[in-house]
């Protein structure tokens, strides 16, 4: 043991919502300056465990002490003071503007009937400058984009200026460009400010990169806990997630990253359609959406290629493993022009140009001006819009309004990789 001291202490819980237990006899310590990452499975109890350490829920069996002490002796003053949780979801209820929001986070702070003094003004006012989010202070929360509203709900948290941050899925709403922002941000916070941080990231590979330790969490049991290194393995995500992985080594950083294997041997039921080699297809990428059907193409001998995607991207090792060309961007950048050109020559020289269900930000928009382009060029274009292009633009509507331009100028409309097969 370093010594350092114990912030969080969780000893034999158990939860169960309607008796259905989703929680089941977990024990861990959290010491100071820790940043432990939370991966599993959907349903598989993570927010549950975040949202009864920071008392949002109670009714628990077991122990939970936060700073030494029980939080059944808490009162919820005390433990926000200690405690800061970004929820997955927020919901405030009623129009407040952001700058309201964030003040918020100071709740702790301010008593029944006081009113905010400078101090309060001064950490609201650092806490939006690190989350970028002073120029729109005075807007209402309802009316941001789900990015924004992530950004927020960050600064109403910091706000509150505690010692221990709970996140969870922090990053979700994101586009790249804050992703990468916000993981420099959880970085800063655990080394600089020495800030103890428990965080739920949906990406393996995030999480990874940034945490000290990984807590693997399956059906509400802690199935493992320690270094990346340790406990992420190939068979150890096969148990806990069912997925076949390949776990590969970055170059670059030194760190283990995970990446999906993908079974080109699966039999969709149309076989018996021939490909044509000489039919060229370039696939636009990002953040894995485009694996599926880059595979999917590939073994049935299409000639594919992809672009652009970002290095350290699961596209990228998918284009890789298949030795499929693509063009790449540094990571977490915005795609520069030299590398948008490179995808459109890419889109000259092709028949036909297949854009997944990528989720678009500002870094990536390009690539759906280079779809728009080889559309208005008189290119085939097929679209798999296998999830609502609304839920996927953070980038406030322009990239859904470009998606459905393009839609409406002519692209063919599919809801899956294996229908793409048939519009070839
Ligand atoms: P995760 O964050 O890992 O996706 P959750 O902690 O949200 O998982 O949920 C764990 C389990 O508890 C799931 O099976 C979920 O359906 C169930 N659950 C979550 N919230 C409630 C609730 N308010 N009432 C009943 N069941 C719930
Ligand atoms: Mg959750």
């Amino acid at each position: 043991m370093s010594g350092k001291r114990n912030m969080i202490t969780v000893k034999n819980l158990d939860f169960s919502y309607n008796q259905r237990k989703v929680l089941d006899n977990i024990s861990f310590n959290v010491e100071k300056e820790d940043f432990i990452s939370i991966l599993g499975p959907n349903g598989s109890g993570k927010s549950t465990l975040v949202n009864l350490i920071s008392k949002v829920l109670i009714g628990y069996e077991g122990e939970i002490e936060v700073g030494g002490r029980d939080i059944k002796e808490l009162n919820p003053k005390d433990i926000a003071k200690m405690v800061a949780v970004v929820p997955q979801y927020t919901n405030p209820g009623f129009s407040f503007t952001v700058a309201e929001m964030v003040m918020m986070g100071r709740h702790p702070y301010i008593s029944r009937f006081g009113t905010e003094e400078k101090e309060d003004f001064d950490v609201v006012r650092g806490a939006m400058e690190k989350t970028k989010i002073l120029p729109f202070a005075n807007r209402k929360f309802t009316e941001l984009s789900g990015g924004e509203k992530q950004r927020v709900v960050m600064a109403q948290a910091l706000a509150q200026d505690s010692s221990i941050l709970l996140l969870d899925e922090p990053t979700s709403h994101l586009d790249i460009n804050f992703q990468i922002e916000f993981m420099n941000l959880f970085l800063s916070l655990n080394r600089k400010e020495k800030k103890t941080i428990i965080a739920i990231f949906h990406d393996i590979n995030l999480a990874l990169q940034n945490s000290k330790r990984i807590m693997l969490l399956k059906e509400g049991r802690i199935f493992n806990l320690g270094s990346g290194e340790d406990i992420i393995s190939r068979e150890s995500i096969k148990s806990v997630f069912g997925s076949d992985v390949f776990v590969g080594r970055n170059p670059v950083t030194k760190k283990i990253y995970v990446s999906p294997v993908f079974n080109p041997g699966v039999d969709l039921g149309i076989s018996s359609q021939k490909a044509n080699k000489y039919l060229r297809v370039h696939i636009i990428g990002g953040g894995g959406a485009a694996s599926p059907v880059m595979n999917l193409l590939h073994s049935r001998g299409y000639t594919v290629s992809c672009g652009v995607i970002n290095t350290l991207d699961t596209d990228l090792d998918t284009a890789q493993m298949l030795k499929i060309p693509y063009v790449t961007e540094a990571p977490f950048s915005p795609i520069s022009f030299v590398s948008q050109n490179k995808n459109i020559e890419f889109i000259k020289s092709s028949d036909v140009i297949i854009l997944p269900a990528v989720e678009f930000g500002f870094g990536n928009f390009s690539n759906l001006v280079s779809v728009k382009e080889a559309i208005s060029s008189g290119k085939k274009v097929i679209v798999i819009d296998e999830k609502n292009i609304r839920e996927r633009d953070h980038t406030g509507g322009k990239a859904e309004k470009l998606y459905r331009r393009i839609i409406r100028d002519g692209a063919i409309v599919v809801k899956s990789e294996n229908q793409v097969l048939r519009r070839l």
